[in-house]
């Protein structure tokens, strides 16, 4: 019996990437292990977005090595955009690495395990194949209460700043009868939960089908409770999606729609491809059709050339849409996107961007604060999703995507539930089940 185990960092890409290859190695006879101490292989699946993240798992995989002192015969595979990045180099730097696999490899893993083993060279697979979705294999999920169902992969847009293009290729968009099978067997082992992937959802295209016919047909699926998509690009959002999320009863009220700066002269040089007001005429169609929406958005500052104009004018817009939560990154230059080949005098000095992110963190917060402080004394739905890291709590979901902790028992885990949200920490929730609050209510009434 041959055994294995995986790390992942990253995007929920890579997320349902690692179901994928625990997948493949599971149909091989292989078997997981709960500590990289035991495996026979060990992959890390990994991130290129960003530099210092990229550090951080190469750091984390030259730790891994020591498992060799004990294990000689261990094999370690980096997986995921950082190899693909990288490809040989990644073993020329570090020769204990013996495998190196880009995102359209998974398929071969087992191929490339034997491979690996029988030479003393390690094996590189970086190739793109412009027709590899990942068709007919089995998917070892994590959660047995929602799934991530991939419908596409690679991006057409080139932002200046972004190496996913690099790493990922170009888009190629799963069949819709593929998609729809896969959810249709899905419920059938009772999940109700549906995440659509896509490093640009919304310009999903096969034949005559279009993103929002996708969503449709996906919430119209028997025994479908919920479904979300991540992450539309603003250029694709039009009416007919934003038509679909109000009318399919099960597309939840939620989007993450990155934004990346609120400065047009920023947006430009980002090759964005929309300006400030045509976002915010976006996130107004939204809202007119949903106006409970929740929204989240990225947020890249200290791009090269940014000034201080153009940063207030990212707030400016952060105070007006009112996220209920971002992500903010400093600008981080990767080798080979256009951005790192702009004017030297343009580059923002670190000490700035980082400033600059320290104002746009405290501001996201502030409002995120306030938007979940409304939301506290309400009744919602949500799905109970498994035990909560620390404490007896369980953790669960509302629609609009946020985390609410409920005491309660394992068995209530997959189960809807409507709680009242009695708290929260800023970003959590804390709620109570309706249920038990009015069995304690009734107790507590009826006692002498
Ligand atoms: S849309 Fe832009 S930021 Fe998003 S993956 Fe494509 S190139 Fe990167």
């Amino acid at each position: 019996m041959r055994t294995y185990w995986v790390e992942t960092y990253g995007c929920q890409m890579n997320l349902s990437d690692t179901e994928l290859m625990e997948g493949v190695l599971a149909s091989s006879g292989y078997v997981s292990v709960s500590s990289p101490d035991e495996a026979d292989v060990i992959l890390v699946n990994t991130c290129a977005i960003r530099e210092n993240a990229e550090r951080r798992v190469l750091g984390r995989v030259a730790e891994l090595n020591r498992v060799k002192t004990s294990h000689p015969d261990t094999l370690i595979g980096v997986c995921g955009c950082m190899a693909q990045r990288l490809g040989s180099r990644l073993i020329q730097d570090a020769e204990y690495v013996d495998m190196v696999l880009g995102p359209d490899a998974y398929r071969s893993l087992p191929e490339i395990i034997e491979q690996a083993s029988a030479r003393d060279a390690g094996v590189v697979d970086v190739g793109f194949r412009p027709t590899e979705n990942y068709e007919g294999l089995e998917v070892r999920r994590q959660s047995g209460v929602s799934a991530w169902i991939p419908v596409q992969r690679g991006c057409n847009y080139r932002c200046t700043f972004c190496i996913v293009p690099h790493t990922r290729g170009d888009e190629k968009n799963r069949g819709p009868d593929d998609v729809l099978a896969e959810v249709r067997d899905l419920v059938e082992r009772g999940i109700t939960e549906f995440t659509l992937l896509g490093q640009t959802v919304n310009s999903y295209r096969y034949d005559d089908w279009d993103f929002p016919r996708l969503l449709r047909a996906v919430a119209g699926i028997d025994g479908v409770r919920r479904v979300r998509f991540t992450s539309p690009h603003p250029n694709d959002l039009t009416e007919r999606l934003a038509d679909a999320m109000a009318e399919e009863e099960a597309v939840c009220p939620q989007i993450h729609l990155p934004v990346q700066s609120g400065s047009d002269r920023v947006l430009k040089r980002m090759v964005r491809r929309y300006t400030r007001a045509e976002y915010l005429d976006k996130v107004r169609m939204l809202r007119e059709r949903i106006p409970d929406i929740a929204m989240t958005t990225d947020i890249i500052v200290g791009f090269p050339g940014e000034e201080d104009e153009d940063f207030e004018a990212t707030l400016d817009l952060v105070r007006s849409v009112r996220y209920d939560d971002a992500f903010t990154f400093k600008y981080s230059p990767r080798e080979g996107t256009p951005a790192t080949r702009m004017k030297e005098e343009w580059f923002v000095p670190d000490a700035v961007a980082q400033e600059r992110l320290e104002r746009l963190i405290r501001l996201v917060r502030e409002i995120a604060a306030e938007r979940n402080m409304d939301e506290v004394g309400r009744t919602t739905e949500v799905l109970v999703e498994k035990r909560a890291k620390r404490g007896e709590l369980l953790q669960a979901r509302t629609e609009t995507n946020k985390v609410a902790l409920i005491p309660g028992p394992d068995d209530w885990i997959g189960r809807y539930m409507d709680v009242v949200l009695t708290g929260t920490t800023g970003a959590t929730f804390t709620a109570f089940p309706i249920e038990s609050r009015q069995e304690r209510t009734s107790r507590v009434a009826g006692a002498p």
